[in-house]
C-alpha cells in the first residue's frame, strides 16, 4: 500500500508509521519502505543512519537486495523498515537514465515471497516524480491521507489523474482503496465541513475513523517512536489503532471475496 499525496504536511509519514506499528502490534508482519529523501519515517521508527548507511537508494539505483536493506524496528516485533537517506534526493534524477526506471521498486519486492509479509507500506515523498511512480507501480492500493484544513482537496485531482495514468499504462491492478482524514480538530466547523466534503466525494473509501490533532502524535518522532509506543492511551494512538482495525477488516473481507 502506498501512502501518497503530493501535498506536504498532510500526515503521510505519521499515518505510515502509526498504521504500520498498529498492524505489527496485532501480529501482522509489516514492512515499511521509506521513499522520502527526508527520511522522516525512518527517524520515527528509530533507524539510526550515518552518511554511508545503506538505504532504499542503494536498492533503486544500485540494485542492492531489498531484504538485506530491511532492518528490524527496535521494540516492535514483526516490523521492519527499509530506511531512506539523503542520497535518495538524487535518485529522482539518476533513475531517469536507468532501464525500467518506473518499475525498480516492484522488481525489488521479488526479494520477498508473497506470503512472507502481511502488509508493505510505502511512505511517498511530497511530489509526483519517479519515486512516487515507483511506489504506484509496485503497490496494489493507495491510501491518501487528507488533512482536515482549508484547501484539503487542492492537488487531489492531480493525484487522481496521475494514479489513473499509472493504472492505464503501468499497473492495471492499482486502486485507490483508502482515504484517511487526519489532523481533525473537532472544535472547528471547518474541520467537520472538510470531512463532510471528502466523504461526499469519496464515499465508502473514507475510513470512519478520524485522526484527531494531538500534540502527542507530533512529539513522538523526536523520541524515535511512533505514538503507539510513546503514548498508547493518547487520542491519536487510539485513532490509529482503530484505523488499522478498519484496514484489517477490509483486507479480510477482500480475501473472503476472492
Ligand atoms: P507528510 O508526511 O504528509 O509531510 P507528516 O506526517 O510529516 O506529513 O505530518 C506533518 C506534521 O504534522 C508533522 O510535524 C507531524 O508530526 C504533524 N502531525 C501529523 N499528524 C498529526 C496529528 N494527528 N496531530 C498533530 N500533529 C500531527
Ligand atoms: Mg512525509
Amino acid at each position: 500500500m502506498s501512502v501518497a499525496n503530493q501535498k506536504g504536511g498532510v500526515g503521510k509519514t505519521t499515518t505510515t508509521v502509526n498504521l504500520a506499528v498498529s498492524l505489527a502490534m496485532h501480529g501482522n508482519r509489516v514492512l515499511v519502505v521509506d521513499l522520502d529523501p527526508q527520511g522522516n519515517a525512518s527517524t520515527a521508527l528509530g533507524m539510526e543512519r550515518t552518511a554511508d548507511s545503506r538505504s532504499i537508494y542503494h536498492c533503486l539505483v544500485e540494485d542492492e537486495n531489498l531484504r538485506e536493506l530491511a532492518r528490524p524496528v527496535p521494540d516492535v516485533p514483526n516490523l521492519w523498515c527499509v530506511p531512506a537517506t539523503i542520497d535518495l534526493a538524487g535518485a529522482e534524477i539518476e533513475l531517469v537514465s536507468l532501464v525500467a526506471r518506473e518499475s525498480r521498486l516492484k522488481r525489488a519486492f521479488a526479494a520477498y515471497d508473497y506470503d512472507e509479509l502481511d502488509y508493505i507500506l510505502i511512505d511517498c515523498p511530497p511530489s509526483l516524480g519517479l519515486l512516487t511512480v515507483n511506489a504506484m507501480v509496485a503497490c496494489e492500493e493507495v491510501l491518501i491521507p487528507i488533512q482536515c484544513e482549508y484547501y484539503a482537496l487542492e492537488g487531489v485531482g492531480q493525484l487522481l489523474r496521475n494514479i489513473e495514468l499509472v493504472r492505464s499504462h503501468l499497473n492495471p491492478e492499482l486502486a485507490i482503496s483508502t482515504i484517511l482524514l487526519t489532523m481533525y480538530d473537532g472544535r472547528t466547523r471547518l474541520a467537520s465541513q472538510v470531512a463532510e466534503e471528502v466523504r461526499g466525494h469519496f464515499g465508502e473509501l473514507v475510513l470512519k475513523t478520524l485522526v484527531p490533532r494531538s500534540v502527542r502524535v507530533s512529539e513522538a518522532p523526536s523520541y524515535g517512536q511512533s505514538v503507539m509506543t510513546y503514548d498508547p492511551g493518547s487520542t491519536g494512538a487510539v485513532a490509529y489503532m482503530e484505523a488499522a482495525r478498519e484496514l484489517a477488516f477490509r483486507a479480510q473481507a477482500l480475501v473472503g471475496n476472492r
